[in-house]
């Protein structure tokens, strides 16, 4: 990193996700010589998975980690500098803003994207863990159509687990909901909308105890927690975990402003947060769509603010140099 120590970056990227990635594709067009740390994933979530299906492009659906080759080949092309490296640290007090890399490496941007995503929350079950991405998910969207005329599980009982449920009974036969109280969490319009559904089950007062199958899912474990008992579902092919997401966004904790959960807020139609030159985008700002496309999507907008707000707000190189240097 020693080529890159105390420069003056017109844009910083942290994160190499399909959010970052593109963020990185449009700045480096626009010549902004965008350096992209990419931090504990590089690639992002989609590192994670095998097929894609859903990504325009690809008719024959790609494996992720090859679709994040594509994305970070594309970017370099243009010449996007992307690197191995953690930023542990923002000076966010003025612009350009100080930025650590690694707990020891320091450059200067003038401008910063924020892709770093959000990880699923999962029961952190040994079974189910060894099962992901072999019939265990965090994301019905993705791989629900993987499991037409099957029986699954969902795990959850608020909005978003209604909602993946409602939507996974298009392909499964069967999709019995997990849930640990006697009631859901979820709205009332939500749980009426899965009530009326006559392919959703619901099994109260249990937890998964265990998924079975290898290598892949072959059934599951269902606790009772009132009674103790143990339910063998021996034709579950698919287990989703909907008990929430948690966006990667510590590092701006009362800085930037965000919801409850921590998904940082962008005002209006843009990616601009509560600081000058900090835009956002992809999972870390987004609680709704959570898709590799919308990330994307999310990630040129981020790059086109920076790219405006760059030729509107010059900074003055040499003061900086004689400031830091004296
Ligand atoms: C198993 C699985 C399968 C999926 N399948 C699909 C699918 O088929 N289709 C689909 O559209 N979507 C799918 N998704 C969802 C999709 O992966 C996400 O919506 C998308 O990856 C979000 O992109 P992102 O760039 O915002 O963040 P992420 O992909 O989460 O990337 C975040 C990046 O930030 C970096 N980072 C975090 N903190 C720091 C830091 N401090 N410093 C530097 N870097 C940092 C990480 O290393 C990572 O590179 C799937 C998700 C999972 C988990």
């Amino acid at each position: 990193m020693e080529d890159i120590q105390d420069k003056v970056l017109d844009v910083v990227i942290i994160g190499s996700g399909p959010a970052g990635l593109t963020a990185a594709l449009y700045a480096a067009r626009a010549d902004l010589k965008p350096v992209v740390f990419e931090g504990p994933e590089p690639g992002g979530q989609l590192m994670q998975t095998t097929d894609v299906e859903n990504f325009p492009g690809y008719p024959n659906g790609v494996m992720g980690p090859k679709m994040m080759d594509d994305f970070r080949e594309q970017a370099k092309k243009f010449g996007a500098d992307c690197r191995y490296g953690y930023v542990t640290d923002i000076d966010f007090e003025k612009r350009p803003y100080k930025v650590t890399v690694d707990e020891e490496t320091t450059v200067f941007a003038k401008s910063i994207i924020i892709s770093t995503g959000a990880s699923a929350k999962w029961l952190n079950l040994p079974s189910e863990q060894r099962l992901r991405g072999k019939g265990v998910s965090a994301c019905a969207t993705c791989d629900g159509a993987f499991f037409r005329e099957q029986h699954v599980i969902i795990v959850g009982g608020g909005d978003t687990a209604m909602e993946e449920a409602t939507f996974l009974t298009k392909f499964a036969s069967k999709v019995t909901v997990i849930h640990r109280r006697e009631e859901l969490r979820a709205s009332k319009a939500m749980q009426n909308r899965a009530f009326k559904n006559e392919k959703i089950e619901f099994m109260w007062n249990s937890e998964l105890h265990e998924v079975l199958g290898d290598p892949v899912v072959e059934g599951v474990k269902i606790l009772n927690t009132n009674t103790n008992e143990i339910t063998i579902l021996d034709d579950v092919t698919g287990v989703f975990v909907a008990i929430g997401h948690k966006p990667n966004t510590d590092l701006f904790k009362g800085v930037l402003t965000m919801d409850e959960v921590g998904y940082i807020q962008t005002k209006g139609q843009s990616s601009e947060t509560d600081l000058p030159g900090i835009f956002a985008c992809g999972d870390a700002m987004d609680p709704i769509y959570r898709q590799a496309v919308t990330a994307a999507g999310t990630g040129c907008r981020a790059a086109l603010d920076a790219e405006r707000f760059l030729a509107d707000n010059e900074i003055d190189e040499e003061a900086i140099a004689q400031e830091h240097w004296k």
